[in-house]
């Protein structure tokens, strides 16, 4: 089982007003280590009613929350970003055996999934009003910004610590409660999060997490009209659901939804920082992140050096149990995942592609699949239109600059896109011209808590970190004061 400096970071009960609880129904979910098979534990099934419950508390314990001074509220972030670096190495475990990545990884996301609670922790100082210069000599003209209200979040597994800091960061930052569904497959991530929260002083109703039932849950923080605003990261089909769900009581949304990142290499690329790029986009938590490289852009000059390139470095990956040292791919998150990626790959080998490494399900068995690498890749295949969401770099071939773009900017979705060029008026056309949210020029990897997360189109409306990320929990009052 779970070696833990503390043990009692793992909760197997659900953590809902401060209270530290089973469903009402009695009802559990199997917690399963995917690179084992390996039960580690129970979660609460809870349903609509324990979350009704929650959305009541939060909405009982706004009024403190919002009373207290930005830095009242930023000292107790403050607290749990510190707790959280200081149970790094448990928080890592935990990840690790829920979720797969690799440990260094897992600590990676850690160190990340804090910085967002440091980052609004220190931008809850910072949420300033305007006054605006009045066209009536006997009135004044005033903005402020007040929290939202009760809040909840839908998060997903490939970031099981991270995507609930990023929401509820900037949440309780700016005053609001929030309650946390976390994905059915890492809920001790979310959980461990907790505890850390109420040792930090994060008053009950506050923060909650409430594992369980997806469907019933998201039914009800929907559907219940004290929540003002949801927060959602996973695939575009269930935004569309929950965004539809949230029509009824026009709640306020921020939805991080699926990507179809292009990455190009033009010819005057620094070739080996490309492989680079390219090896922490795509592969990455084993491809499973909503910025991985989808697809790959190779101009024709540089076509068959890339590849050949790109094949060494990965031939190089080494997948295993993420515990184990050097492993840098872990299993994926589940059968259907590789499902996916098998099918991606057989529809690409049946379309002409021509297989250059991997291709299979890995031999160690379990949802552990092949780093691969596929040349001849076109836009009649699947990994065109489809996001892949593991360990498969397809390779497409390109001429010029507008026939690119034209390729990259095809699809529906706009969350990040990456190339590598070294020409100043190719980079700065390029960037102009690609539909997404976010470009990494020359890097494979931007996110971090200073910069702005999100998409364009169908990937997603709002944004999270950054000085804009507060403004998705804020609504603005103007006051306009007369009788002067
Ligand atoms: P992924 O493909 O990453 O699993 P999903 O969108 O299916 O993405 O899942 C992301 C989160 O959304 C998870 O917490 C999952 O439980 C939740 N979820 C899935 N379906 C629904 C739904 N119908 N209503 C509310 N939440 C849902």
């Amino acid at each position: 089982m779970l070696q833990l400096t503390d043990p009692t970071l793992l909760r197997q009960h659900a953590y809902l007003n401060g209270v530290w609880c089973a469903a009402d129904s009695g009802d559990t979910l199997d917690v399963t280590n995917p690179a084992t098979g390996e039960l580690l534990g129970t979660v609460p099934k809870m349903g609509a009613a324990e979350t009704a419950r929650a959305i009541a508390a939060a909405n009982k314990a706004f009024p403190a929350w919002r009373a207290k001074t930005g830095k009242e509220r930023a000292a107790i972030l403050r607290k749990w970003y510190e707790l959280m670096l200081a149970n790094a190495d448990d928080l890592a475990r935990i990840m690790t055996a829920e979720q797969g990545k690799p440990l260094a990884e897992a600590k990676g996301e850690v160190g990340y999934a804090a910085s967002f609670i440091e980052w609004f922790a220190e931008e809850a100082k910072r949420v300033s009003g305007d006054t605006l210069p009045s066209p009536w000599a006997d009135k004044r003209l005033i903005v402020t910004k007040e929290p939202i209200g009760v809040c909840a979040a839908i998060t997903p597994w490939n970031f099981p610590a991270a995507m609930i800091t990023r929401k509820v960061g900037p949440a309780l930052a700016a005053g609001c409660p929030m309650i946390v569904k976390p994905a059915e497959a890492t809920p001790y991530s979310a959980l461990a999060l907790a505890v850390l929260a109420e040792r930090a002083g994060v008053p009950a109703g506050v923060f909650s997490v409430l594992t369980g039932d997806a469907r019933a849950i998201g039914g009800e923080m929907t559907s219940n009209p004290v929540v003002r605003k949801l927060s959602f990261t996973g695939s575009t089909q269930v935004g569309r659901t929950l965004m539809a769900q949230s029509a009824s009581t026009i709640k306020k949304l921020s939805l991080e939804l699926g990507g179809n990142a292009p990455f190009i290499v033009f010819d005057d690329a620094d070739l080996d920082a490309a492989v680079e790029g390219a090896l922490i986009s795509k592969f990455r938590n084993a491809g499973q992140t909503c910025v991985c490289a989808n697809r790959i852009y190779v101009q024709d000059g540089v076509y068959e050096a890339f590849a050949a390139k790109l094949v060494a470095a990965v031939a190089a990956l080494k997948v295993g149990d993420g515990r184990e040292a050097g492993v840098t791919q872990g299993p994926l998150i589940d059968a259907k995942a590789v499902r996916k990626v098998e099918q991606h790959v057989e529809d690409a080998l049946a379309k002409g592609g021509r297989l250059l490494l991997g291709g299979r399900r890995h031999a160690l068995g379990h949802s552990f699949f092949e780093p691969t690498v596929i040349a001849d890749v076109h836009a009649g295949m699947q990994v065109a239109t489809e996001e892949t969401f593991g360990p498969l770099a397809p390779l497409f071939r390109f001429r010029d600059e507008a026939e690119v773009l034209a390729q990259a900017n095809d699809t529906e979705f706009g969350l990040a896109a990456y190339f590598y060029a070294r020409d100043i008026g190719r980079v700065w056309r390029v960037a102009e011209g690609l539909e997404s949210g976010m470009v990494g020029i020359n890097t494979g990897l931007i996110s971090n808590e200073i910069a702005p997360f999100g998409g364009v189109k169908q990937s997603g409306l709002g944004r999270e970190g950054s000085k804009y990320g507060m403004d998705d929990y804020l609504v603005i009052k103007y006051m306009c004061l007369g009788g002067i």
